[in-house]
C-alpha cells in the first residue's frame, strides 16, 4: 500500500513492535488520556483488583494498541489480544473467555466489528463476568453459566460512534486518542532513531513529523524509508536531504498528503466539481471501499481544512483547490 496507509502488513507489524514504548511514561502526547489512564491504574493498583474495562477510540495508529500493551505491563498482568473481525462466532469469544486467568487484560481490536450474537456475550461477561456455555446441538443444546475470573477488557475503535450504548456503558473509562502535534511526532521518531540506531538529523526528524499527517504509525514508517534511502543512496546519515528525497520517492507531499489522500481530492475537485458528494460515491471513484476513506483519509483532510463533510454530502474546500494546484469553479452569480 502506499507509505502513508495507516493498514499494515505483517513485516511491518514486527518493524512497529520493535518500536513500541512499553511504559507509560515513554508514551509519547496524549497528555489528557495519558493522566486519566495513570489515576486508573494505579488506584486499582493500590486496591488490588483488575482495572474497570478501558475504551479507547480515535484513527488507525495513533497508538491505542499500544497502551492496550502498556496497561498490562503496568499493572503486570497478561495481555491476550483479538479483534472484532476475528471473532466469528460467539462461540469463539466463549472460548476465549472462558480461558481468561483472573487479571488478564483482553485487549480486542475493531471492537465496534464484532457481530452482534458476540457483542451480548461480551457485555454480560464484562459487566457480571459470567458466559454462558452452549453445549450439544439443536433442540437438545443447552446453556450453562460459566463464572469468570474479574479480568478487564481493552477495546479500541476507530469509530467511537458506532458502539452500540449497552456495551459503550460496560466501559468505565473510555479515552479519546487525537492526531499528535508536530512536536510531538519529532520526539517519537527521535526516540525510534535511538532504537534502531540510526544517526538521525533535528531537522530531518522535523520533516518527517511534518509529514505524518499527525500519525506516530506513518512517522515511524517514514523514518524507516528514510533510512532506506540514506543508507542505499546517501551517506548513511538521515540529513533533510535525506528526507526529502525519501519523502518525494514515496509521494509524501509537503502537507503530509499521499496518493491516495490527493486522489480523493481531485476526485472531489474534477469530478465532482467540487460537491457535494456522498462519501460512497466518492470512494468508489478512487477504487477505494468506503470504510477505508471513511477512517483512514477522510478524518485528517477534514482536520486540516481540506474537506468539509455537509448533510447533502463532502466539499472540497478553497485551499484543497489550491493544494492541488486547480482554480476553484467561479461562485455562481446572483
Ligand atoms: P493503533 O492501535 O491505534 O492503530 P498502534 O498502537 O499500533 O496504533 O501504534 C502504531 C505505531 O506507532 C507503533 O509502532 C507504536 O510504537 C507507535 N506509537 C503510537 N503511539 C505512540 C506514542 N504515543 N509514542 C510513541 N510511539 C507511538
Amino acid at each position: 500500500g502506499p507509505v502513508t496507509s495507516p493498514d499494515s502488513g505483517a513485516l511491518e507489524r514486527a518493524a512497529e513492535a520493535a518500536l513500541r514504548p512499553r511504559r507509560l511514561a515513554e508514551f509519547v502526547g496524549q497528555q489528557v488520556v495519558r493522566d486519566q489512564l495513570s489515576l486508573v491504574l494505579e488506584a486499582a493498583t493500590a486496591r488490588g483488583r483488575p482495572p474497570e474495562h478501558v475504551l479507547l477510540s480515535g484513527p488507525p495508529g495513533l497508538g491505542k494498541t499500544t497502551l492496550a500493551m502498556i496497561i498490562a505491563g503496568e499493572i503486570g498482568a497478561a495481555l491476550r489480544i483479538t479483534s472484532g473481525p476475528a471473532i466469528q462466532h460467539a462461540g469463539d469469544l466463549a472460548a476465549i473467555l472462558s480461558s481468561l486467568e483472573e487479571g488478564e487484560v483482553l485487549f480486542i481490536d475493531e471492537v465496534h466489528r464484532l457481530a452482534r450474537p458476540a457483542e451480548e456475550m461480551l457485555y454480560i461477561a464484562m459487566e457480571d463476568f459470567r458466559v454462558d456455555v452452549v453445549v450439544g446441538k439443536g433442540v437438545g443444546a443447552t446453556s450453562i453459566p460459566l463464572e469468570l475470573p474479574p479480568f478487564t477488557v481493552v477495546g479500541a475503535t476507530t469509530r467511537a460512534g458506532l458502539l452500540p450504548a449497552p456495551l459503550r456503558d460496560r466501559f468505565g473509562f473510555v479515552g479519546h486518542l487525537d492526531y499528535y502535534r508536530a512536536s510531538e511526532l519529532h520526539e517519537v521518531v527521535t526516540r525510534s532513531a535511538l532504537r534502531l540506531d540510526v544517526p538521525l538529523d533535528p531537522d530531518a526528524a522535523a520533516e518527517i513529523a511534518e509529514r505524518s499527517r499527525g500519525t506516530p504509525r506513518i512517522a515511524n514508517r517514514l523514518l524507516r524509508r528514510v533510512r532506506d534511502w540514506a543508507q542505499v543512496r546517501g551517506s548513511g546519515r538521515l540529513d533533510l536531504a535525506a528526507a526529502r528525497a525519501a519523502l518525494e520517492v514515496y509521494e509524501v507531499d509537503p502537507r503530509g498528503l499521499d496518493r491516495l489522500d490527493r486522489g480523493v481530492l481531485a476526485a472531489l475537485c474534477t469530478r465532482f466539481a467540487g460537491g457535494p458528494v456522498g462519501l460512497s460515491t466518492l470512494a468508489v471513484s478512487v477504487g477505494e471501499e468506503t470504510e477505508t476513506v471513511e477512517t483512514m483519509v477522510e478524518p485528517y483532510l477534514v482536520r486540516e481544512g481540506f474537506l468539509t463533510r455537509t448533510p447533502r454530502g463532502r466539499i472540497a474546500t478553497p485551499m484543497a483547490w489550491e493544494h492541488l494546484g486547480l482554480a476553484p469553479p467561479e461562485p455562481a452569480a446572483g
